[in-house]
């Protein structure tokens, strides 16, 4: 089975590759990880998921799609299961060394539903595509719409890969992800075009960069283009003056979102931007070295601000940590600056988690009858071991849903000795 569009914009996650190849086999990816993967990999991080259950290590499955030991060994592990030696490029191995773990991968799962309706529409196979999994891919570049988290049925969020993951479904509840319902101005704070954004995403999964690459660019323009100055630079591109030096010393790699940044200030790709290409940019006098960073300053605030109300209108679920990350700022500085944002924000977020669990109490509770009835249809007692089989290991551990499953019984046999 071959992974889909390898090198392309629309390249496949491992992630997808994975869940894909797991409904190829007619078997899920908790199958496939512990039956295939867990006793070749033999690390005790996928040892104790699969030993102890739980979620734990599908809550770090992100980290397939990245550049780290975690992805390296899904990697060998699924290209000796599948004789391929393209696997590699599922990921962003290439990239290790260019740019940080953080900020580079989404914890979540993302999707576009236009991407997933398009490929079943035009009879495509549906799969997951790589750039989803990048923290400053907000966007679909090809469809020009918000990625998704949240489930539009039962309002799940999901982890990267799950043990029931199938690309183009919730893993909670089944429900098709896919439609062209484009929802109402979702104009989601981006900086870029979507044009830049792909030409950007191509180079960055395609090139092989040397080490230090990044650094030595900075030096170059630094140089070039700010006279050596650190001050000027920091200004220029709204970073301070020693998180720049980090990065010029090689102290520190640039996260993926400012290298975005970075190269766009600069008008170059990013390969132009390796090979220190001339930039176009030109600092006139000493008045426009200030007009510069003052603007910069002025529309990024009025950029946060519109953000904040987006999220605020659309009654978005996102935490304050994580609309700080997604816009490249300061936790505090979001608090202080828009103090009555921020709390209308984290009132809508709780709220939503509690409409998640209730929501989900709701799905647990419903699995539960079906699984009572369905015992109770083949006469079969059905106790919490035979229940656990079907709502899932330990599920009954917890107290209201033991609650819940006493009642069922006793209602269940109550309406039987009628
Ligand atoms: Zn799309
Ligand atoms: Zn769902």
């Amino acid at each position: 089975m071959e992974p889909i569009g390898i090198g392309s914009t629309g390249a496949e996650s491992l992630s997808s590759y994975i869940s894909r190849l797991a409904d190829a086999h007619c078997i899920t990816v908790g199958d496939i990880m512990t039956h295939l993967i867990a006793p070749k990999l033999d690390k005790k991080y996928i040892n104790n998921m699969v030993f102890n259950g739980g979620n734990g290590f599908y809550k770090s499955t992100s980290a397939i799609n990245g550049h780290g030991n975690i992805a390296e060994d899904f990697i060998d592990v699924i290209a000796f299961l599948t004789m391929r030696k393209d696997i590699g490029e599922t990921t962003l191995v290439n990239c290790r060394g260019l740019v940080p773990f953080r900020g580079l991968l989404k914890s979540r799962r993302h999707w576009c539903p236009s991407c997933f309706q398009a490929d079943v529409e035009s009879k495509q196979i549906v799969y997951e595509r790589l750039s989803w999994t990048l923290q400053p891919y907000l966007k679909c570049f090809i469809h020009d719409r918000t990625l998704e988290s949240v489930c539009p049925f039962c309002k799940s969020c999901m982890y990267t890969l799950e043990r029931k993951s199938v690309p183009g479904y919730c893993t909670k509840c089944f429900y098709w992800l896919g439609n062209f319902k484009e929802s109402q101005n979702t104009t989601i704070y981006s900086g870029e075009t979507n044009e830049s954004m792909r030409t950007f995403f191509s180079e960055f999964i395609n090139l092989s960069f040397e080490s230090g690459c990044v650094s030595r660019s900075i030096s170059f323009y630094l140089e070039k283009n700010f006279e050596g100055s650190l001050t000027k630079a920091a200004e220029f591109f709204g970073y301070s003056k020693s998180t720049l030096w980090g990065w010029k010393a090689g102290a520190n790699l640039v996260p993926l979102k400012a290298l975005i940044d970075i190269t766009s200030r600069l008008q170059l790709s990013l390969t132009g931007f390796i090979n220190m290409e001339k930039s176009k940019i030109t600092l006139k006098g000493h008045c426009s070295d200030r007009v510069v960073p003052l603007g910069r300053v002025k529309k990024d605030h009025k950029k946060i601000q519109e953000f904040l109300g987006l999220i605020i209108a659309e009654k978005k679920s996102y935490s304050l940590s994580e609309i700080a990350n997604l816009m490249d700022c300061d936790r505090k500085l979001l608090t202080q600056t828009y103090p009555n944002e921020c709390q209308q924000i984290k009132t809508n977020y709780l709220s939503s988690l509690e409409a998640k669990k209730q929501s989900k109490n709701k799905i647990m509770k419903k699995s539960i009858d079906k699984a009572v009835y369905t015992l109770m249809k083949r006469g079969t007692y059905p106790s919490s071991g035979k229940v656990e089989e079907i709502v899932g290991k330990g599920k009954l551990h917890e107290r209201k849903y033991q609650d819940y499953w006493n009642a069922k019984k006793s209602s269940m046999a109550i309406k039987k000795s009628i």
